[in-house]
């Protein structure tokens, strides 16, 4: 088991392997695991980012609007149908996950006015809870909290038990972001759906990471953000997935006017239009949608099946590390043990993970923390080693041996 050699072995037989010099490596001594935080910078992103601002903007002013306006769409399609499973149609890039969330979640609130109850689980995102709590303070509903196992996630039959006649909406995440625990999507929605609820699915967590195909799991509304796996940079476009049937049945909370008819007649009082671009609200963020797309190309490049086979083999040589060496020094494994029933990062528990997960960054290791008292490493498939995961937990190891951690401070974690 100790033997470095058998990392490199892994990382000589790793098709993806190539894949690591098409994003940025700034500091080669660096151990980055929070890739499912920010993800790496992508190798184009900077010209393409520089050719978009010095030409279509410094250039083109205002007459690049003509092909700027297709851009949450076009880039839409392609994570739509590269990585989602999705039509061309169906998918939208602009504003944040949140913010999605809201208006999809007010959406299919108003499509069933007769029920008053809204489903989701007290460990899902923070985010999500409080734009779920705000809408049912707003619409008078209740909020359901479905009681979540943080460290294995929510099961179908937690929220076979939660739904009733008088559930509105159901919204889960799809990964956990703390556990990393993956939901059974199919099986959840279609229990959410023969209750005659709406579900919505955030993909933060899995988009980029796990293979999804939302036409074959039967789901109609999902948002998701870009800049996690998919590498699209701070404040990257969010997107929405509305599936087809649908579009024209819902309507969204915020009449801006870019979901309007004939935009450029200014008329006088709202009229969406029919397909997804009533999803939209105002003027779409063309430069982070470009540097979403570079990111979303790169991930479609690489191809989900592999990445998905590498995120197993990762973490599950991670979890193998962690239980030779760090379990005697009081850690325990904080997310499903079984790979399919997981995500593409692993939380290890300790009492001094706070400590230790300052040590570790002091030490050239960079995982993040999360509230209560767990280290998350997120090695992402794209970019990260057999041998960055070795020495990772070497250096973790001998964090606990030699009691380093000991000396730091203990702390509130940051939100973030
Ligand atoms: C990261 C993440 C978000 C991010 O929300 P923003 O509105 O983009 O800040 C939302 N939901 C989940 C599950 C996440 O992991």
């Amino acid at each position: 088991m100790d033997d470095r050699e058998q990392a490199h072995r892994l990382d000589a037989a790793d098709p993806l392997a190539p894949y690591r010099d098409r994003v940025v490596i700034a500091d080669p001594e660096q151990i980055y695991l929070d890739g499912n935080s920010l993800g790496r910078l992508p190798a184009t992103t900077a010209d393409r980012l520089h050719r978009a601002i010095t030409e279509e903007w410094g250039e083109g002013l205002v007459g690049s609007w003509a092909h700027w306006f297709d851009i949450p769409r076009t880039v839409g399609d392609l994570l739509g149908t590269t990585l989602l499973g999705a039509d061309a149609g169906e998918v939208l890039m602009g504003e944040t996950t949140s913010s999605n969330l809201y208006k999809l979640a007010a959406a299919a609130l108003d499509a069933r006015p007769d029920r008053r109850v809204i489903v989701t689980d007290d460990d899902n995102f923070p985010s999500d809870r409080y734009v779920l709590e705000g809408l049912a303070h707003a619409y008078g509903h209740e909020l359901r909290m479905i009681k979540a196992d943080i460290d294995e996630g929510v099961s179908v039959d937690d929220v076979r038990a939660a739904v009733d006649d008088d559930v509105a909406l159901v919204s889960l995440s799809q990964v956990a972001f703390r556990s990393g625990a993956l939901a059974d999507m199919e099986a959840v929605t279609s229990v959410v759906h023969d209750a005659g609820a709406l579900m919505i699915w955030d993909l933060a967590h899995s988009v980029g990471a796990v293979p999804i195909d939302l036409h074959s799991a039967g789901v109609e509304l999902a948002v998701g953000c870009t800049y996690k796996y998919l590498c699209g940079g701070p404040g990257a476009p969010a997107f929405l997935y509305v599936a087809g049937e649908l579009q024209s049945q819902l309507r969204q909370p915020i009449w801006g006017w870019f979901g309007q008819r004939n935009q450029f007649e200014m008329g006088p009082a709202y009229d969406p239009v029919e397909d997804i671009s009533r999803f939209a609200v105002s003027s779409p963020p063309i430069l982070g949608a470009y540097a979403a797309e570079e990111g979303i190309r790169l991930i479609a490049e690489a191809g989900l099946d592999r990445l998905r086979a590498k995120a197993i083999a990762l973490t599950s040589y991670l979890i193998e590390l962690a239980d030779a060496w760090l379990t005697p020094h009081g850690f325990r494994l904080a997310s499903p043990r079984d790979p399919t029933r997981r995500g593409a990062h692993v939380t290890l528990h300790h009492p001094q993970a706070w400590q230790i997960c300052q040590a570790l960054i002091d030490r050239g290791v960079v995982p993040d923390y999360r509230t209560p008292e767990r280290l998350r490493i997120g090695p992402a498939p794209l970019y990260t080693r057999f041998i960055d995961v070795y020495d990772a937990m070497h250096r973790l190891r001998e964090v606990m041996e030699q009691r380093v951690y000991i000396d730091y401070p203990v702390e509130q974690a940051r939100v973030t």
